[in-house]
């Protein structure tokens, strides 16, 4: 799933696609999650029914999408991919499961933004593989069940607490992703490396592992850029080549990006290191509160930077050190 406002090219969605893992075996890290899937689909597979609806919960890029796809190629079934924006209207619902067949994975992303009519019929979908349909108009509607084949949801989002109650409880299991450790995020580059057929350095490797945000797809995507610029500059895709890229685009030593950085500067400069509401931070530095919620933020207290207090955010002191700032009542010397 992408955060609200970031647009996607073409050539980065094709250039992801290649680089899916297509299996467990294949798929880094996330041990836990991904043993917890095993057994689930084994134990479904052995009593001959559809799997458990799996909820995957996590920041954008660590690996929803491609687990879910994962889902349907060890069960053997096909995928329906839809999202939470998509369904907007119940009729928009009942068409797409009107159309499942049995043993279907239906994936929806962000499904936290699914309109309330259109959960309310995914909730009696869920549990009881069926729907009611409104029939007619005004006095003389009437609404007629439907029996649905059985199926499995996978839904992912990045906002697992603005799900409603009703349709958390009818996730027989939900995943929490978490961000991945710098020697997973080397196997994911060295993987994708390998796939692109280039011949990249170790170092260099160890250093966008490094600084990828804990984020297989930013790893990724990072990788493409030193591919570019040892291709433009005629040189071998080694640490100076990482440099460069990181450099063009932005990234420092601990892989904060220009929005991570906005958001931290604004906590300090202009709120003086918090507390802070996260839609005042939002606000100040001209994004979406989701957008700052569910990308920026988890990143900024996984990486000690920012602390949640019950009155808002607040600036660590690792994080007047990183931008270079005197902390408030700190010695100076
Ligand atoms: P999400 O749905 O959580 O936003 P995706 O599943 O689309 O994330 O993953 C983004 C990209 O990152 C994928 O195309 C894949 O190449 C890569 N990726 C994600 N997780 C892993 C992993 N565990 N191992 C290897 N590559 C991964």
């Amino acid at each position: 799933p992408q955060p609200a406002g970031v647009v996607e090219s073409a050539a980065e969605l094709a250039f992801e696609g290649a680089l899916r893992p297509a299996s467990f075996a294949e798929f880094v890290g996330q041990q836990k999650v991904r043993s917890q899937l095993d057994l689930l689909l084994r134990a479904a597979a052995l009593q001959q029914r559809a799997p458990d609806h799996i909820l995957l919960a996590g920041p954008p890029g660590l690996g929803k999408t491609t687990l879910a796809l994962i889902v349907a190629e060890e069960t053997g079934h096909p995928i329906r991919l839809t999202s939470g924006p998509a369904l907007q209207h119940a009729g928009d619902l009942a068409s797409v499961l009107s159309s499942l067949v049995p043993g279907e994975i239906l994936f929806i992303d962000e499904i936290h933004r699914t309109a309330r009519t259109a959960e309310e019929m995914l909730y009696l979908a869920m549990e009881d593989f069926r729907i009611d349909i409104m029939v007619g108009k005004g006095a003389g509607a009437t609404s007629v069940p439907l029996e649905l084949a059985p199926f499995t949801v996978v839904g992912a989002t990045t906002r697992a607490g603005l799900l409603p109650t009703p349709l958390r409880d009818r996730f027989g299991f939900t995943a929490h992703l978490e961000f991945y450790a710098d020697d997973e995020l080397e196997k994911v580059v060295a993987r994708a490396a390998g796939l692109l057929g280039l011949d990249v350095e170790r170092a260099a490797i160890r250093e966008i592992a490094k600084r990828s945000r804990g984020t297989p797809r930013i790893a990724n995507r990072l990788l493409r850029r030193v591919r570019d610029v040892a291709l433009v500059h005629d040189t071998p895709a080694d640490l100076a080549a990482v440099q460069h890229a990181l450099h063009v685009y932005d990234v420092d030593e601990l892989g904060l990006d220009r929005l991570d950085r906005a958001v931290l500067e604004a906590l300090i400069a202009r709120f003086e290191g918090g507390p802070v509401g996260i839609r005042t931070l939002a606000v100040t530095v001209g994004e979406e509160a989701e957008t700052v919620e569910a990308v920026v933020e988890p990143f900024l207290v996984r990486t000690g930077l920012i602390a949640r207090t019950q009155r808002g955010r607040i600036a660590t002191p690792a994080a007047y050190a990183h931008l270079g700032y005197a902390r408030p009542g700190a010695a100076t010397g």
